[in-house]
């Protein structure tokens, strides 16, 4: 019997953690509810305004969406201050993650990666032959020097996920932008700001502007985190005009849906809600960070919507049963490392008071 053979590589490609749905848990742990800490949407939702634009747009399902997405495009153009040519939009960032490695690595090329980032880097880089390098990162942070150490005659591209998922940690101003100054320019240095609109730090690097400068440097932004569009699949990012035209060859010509691109072009016309998530979503940071380190639990300084936290017991699948569903990660040293979504400020106050109650237990 002959068996039909996949490429060697789809053997080392790390599957995805989807886990269960928010259904089947509650079936298995019979529950009513489920509070989602795991994924890091938006837990207030999307602005008011896209579901009327994605109404409207419903009587024209039967046509082709837009493949260069101009509309959307224009919108970021001006809301950045750039040109439209150096916009390319994606089926969310992580399409575009894929673009750039379809396009610029050949078998053998090398990609320097952080230990631990978003998986998807090490994933796309793999699938399309290119070598991952592995570089730890040092208490939840992007070590730059042992990264540019790493840099070969074989580096093609150097992700730096900023803030980084899953620690939520920054890599400094003055020590990305040198980092950004030292690469030789034959290299692509991505810049993935899924998280950006979080930040509140003013130690984070202004990125935009080094993109003339710079024609080696591509950010990747979303509509999946603060514009709360997870479910319509886009993304965008910045790059030299070049870059984008080498992208478009090997994309799918209709990668953005039309709902899609409607719903971002009245997420970005609706600043306000994008600034409102941003304030509430600072003030419950600072809320969980304040009672974590009275619980003792240690945890990463975080610019973004999402907490990394260690524990010395096993509470991953306690929190499950009391109906809060976290990222379960790893820490060295410890039983369990959470990364936790911020929710509301009622999901909050019930997370911690759970949290609580699990240590209390532990302790005894
Ligand atoms: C969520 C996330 C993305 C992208 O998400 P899309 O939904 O594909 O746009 C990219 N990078 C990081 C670090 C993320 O956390």
């Amino acid at each position: 019997m002959m068996k039909i053979e996949r490429r060697k590589i789809v053997e080392k490609i790390y599957s995805y953690p989807l886990g269960y749905s928010l259904d089947e848990i509650k079936k298995i742990y019979k529950l009513q509810t489920v509070r989602k800490m795991s994924e890091n949407e938006n837990v207030y939702g999307c602005s008011k305004h896209v579901q009327e634009a994605i109404f409207q747009k419903l009587a024209h399902i039967s046509l082709y969406p837009d493949g260069r997405a101009l509309a959307v495009r224009k919108m970021l153009a001006t809301t950045y201050g750039i040109n439209e040519e150096k916009i390319l939009l994606g089926n969310g960032s992580d399409e575009i993650i894929r673009l750039i490695c379809r396009a610029f690595l050949n078998q053998g090329d090398e990609a320097i990666i952080a230990d631990v980032t978003f998986p998807r880097y090490e994933s796309n880089v793999t699938i399309e032959g290119g070598i991952p390098i592995v570089i730890p990162l040092i208490r939840g942070v992007h070590d730059l020097e042992a990264m540019y150490k790493g840099v070969t005659s074989k580096t093609k591209l150097i992700f730096i996920c900023n803030p980084n998922n899953p620690t939520g940690t920054i890599v400094g101003k003055q020590e990305l932008l040198h980092f950004i100054e030292k690469v030789p320019p034959n290299i692509l240095i991505i810049l993935d700001e899924a998280y950006y609109e979080y930040v509140t730090s003013t130690e984070y690097l202004p990125s935009i502007s080094l993109l003339d400068k710079h024609p080696n440097l591509i950010i990747l932004r979303t509509f999946s985190k603060i514009y709360g569009l997870a479910g319509l699949r886009i993304g965008y990012g910045m790059m030299s005009p070049s870059i984008v035209l080498d992208l478009q060859k090997v994309k799918e010509v209709f990668n953005v849906n039309e709902i899609a691109q409607t719903a971002a072009v009245a997420a970005l016309a609706d600043q306000d809600f994008v600034m409102d998530c941003a304030r509430k979503n600072t003030i419950e940071r600072e809320y969980m960070c304040e009672h974590l380190q009275e619980l003792g639990l240690a945890f990463y300084s975080s610019e973004t919507n999402f907490i990394y936290v260690m524990s010395h017991y096993p509470v991953f699948h306690k929190l499950i049963e009391h109906g809060f569903l976290v990222r379960q990660m790893k820490a060295a040293g410890y039983k369990d490392a959470l990364r936790i979504t911020l929710g509301t400020r009622e999901d909050n106050e019930a997370f911690l008071a759970v949290l609580k109650e699990l240590i209390s237990e532990e302790a005894v």
